[in-house]
């Protein structure tokens, strides 16, 4: 866990930042080459130290170049010729066995990730290929080089040396293979975490109401539609609220205030339903909720409502306004459509609107008289 924590926070900066994660890439190539540097020293072979020296010079070059914002296509091109002409020079010099050769098997996937990163247009992946390609008829070329003509230097080292040589080449070979993949891993990780939050954005965007923060009438329907499946065993009501005297609200203390108004009994109306339903801005200063339950239940959480929205001082510009709602409660009856119990809810409503205002109308009331 304690060695885990740091590497995965490289990785995830390496994801995040371009320009940390080509320096890593670099600096873990170079640092290899001061290691063959340091080996071919010791076993005297020189072109091949000069070489060295050489890919050190170009990995330092590269850095810089990271460091200042420069062409990073220059750098991966760079990179892989280097790591070719390295191939070939090891292989001339001191032949197969060291397994210098195998470095450029992991061309091969460093090649599609940064074509990937690095190149926009639909050719990178054809140029990944061939890059690919080029890898493969490197690494057969080395082959059959040290088949047909023997290494320069005849090198004449005790035989754990060359296992050693080989191990390291092969340590190095596949620290890089690990290293790209764990890169690309983390980054396909967080690409989908930052899909998966756009896309909760985008659903939040396409569901609710952005003024009220209730759901949009859009969404509604797809709650009116699941309700009317599961009528049988959860008898609903459908609740329909309108504010009284809107529009004197809005004439009197400006839209802004209007909304503020609108928001606050929105979040009223969204905390008394609860559990219990759905409430959504059906239009305007319209709220429509679906309640589970029967008739009087869905009264009862109604004349809350209105009881809160009534009593409510609302703080507008320094001054308090008051104001009431009016609200039609309907059951939805087996055999009814949506829109017919919709209607039977906006009646009621309009009959309270017609008597005095600031009340809640069911069928409870209209039969009461
Ligand atoms: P009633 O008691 O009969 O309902 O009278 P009312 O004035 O509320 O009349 P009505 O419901 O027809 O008026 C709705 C008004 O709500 C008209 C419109 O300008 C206002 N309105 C609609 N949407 C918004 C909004 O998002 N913000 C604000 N501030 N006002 C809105
Ligand atoms: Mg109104
Ligand atoms: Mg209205």
């Amino acid at each position: 866990m304690m060695i885990v924590d740091p590497i995965k926070n490289i990785l995830k900066r390496g994801a995040e930042s371009a320009k940390f994660k080509y320096s890593l890439i670099i600096s873990a190539i170079g640092m290899v080459h001061v290691c063959l540097v340091a080996l071919f020293s010791f076993l005297q072979v020189l072109p091949m130290v000069l070489i060295n020296i050489g890919s050190v010079t170009t990995y330092i070059i590269c850095l810089v170049v990271i460091r200042q914002d420069g062409d990073m296509r220059g750098v991966f091109y760079a990179t892989y010729l280097e790591i070719i002409v390295q191939s070939f020079a090891a292989t001339i010099c001191i032949g197969w066995r060291f397994g210098f050769p195998q470095y450029v098997i992991a061309l091969v996937p460093f090649g599609y990730y940064m074509c990937h990163a690095l190149i926009e247009d639909k050719r990178r992946y054809t140029i990944a290929t061939i890059l690919g390609l080029i890898a493969f008829g490197s690494f057969v070329s080395c082959r059959l080089l040290s088949v047909f003509f023997g290494p320069v230097y005849q090198l004449d080292i005790p035989e754990a040396v060359e296992l050693g040589v080989y191990i390291f080449n092969t340590f190095c070979n596949f620290g890089f293979l690990f290293m790209v993949t764990a890169i690309f891993l983390v980054e396909m990780q967080t690409a989908t975490n930052q899909l998966q939050k756009q896309n909760a954005i985008l659903d939040t965007m396409a569901n609710v109401d952005p003024l009220t923060g209730l759901y949009n009438r859009r969404s509604m329907h797809n709650f009116l539609s699941d309700a009317q499946d599961s009528q049988e065993e959860a008898p609903f009501c459908l609740v329909m609220c309108d504010i009284d005297d809107f529009k004197k609200i809005n004439d009197t203390y400006g839209h802004d205030a209007g909304d503020l108004v609108l928001r606050e009994v929105a979040r009223m109306a969204r905390e008394h339903v609860g559990q219990q339903g759905h409430a959504c801005r059906w239009g305007g200063e319209e709220m429509l909720l679906i309640i589970r339950g029967d008739v009087e239940q869905a009264r009862r959480i109604a004349e809350d409502i209105r009881q809160e929205v009534s009593s409510f001082a609302f703080g507008v510009k320094g001054q308090t306004i008051h104001c009431s709602i009016t609200i039609g409660v309907a059951l939805h009856q087996g055999g009814n459509t949506i829109d017919h119990t919709i209607t039977h809810a906006d009646d009621n409503l309009y009959y309270g609107k017609r008597n005095g205002k600031n009340r809640v109308v069911s069928d409870l009331e209209l039969r009461a008289g």
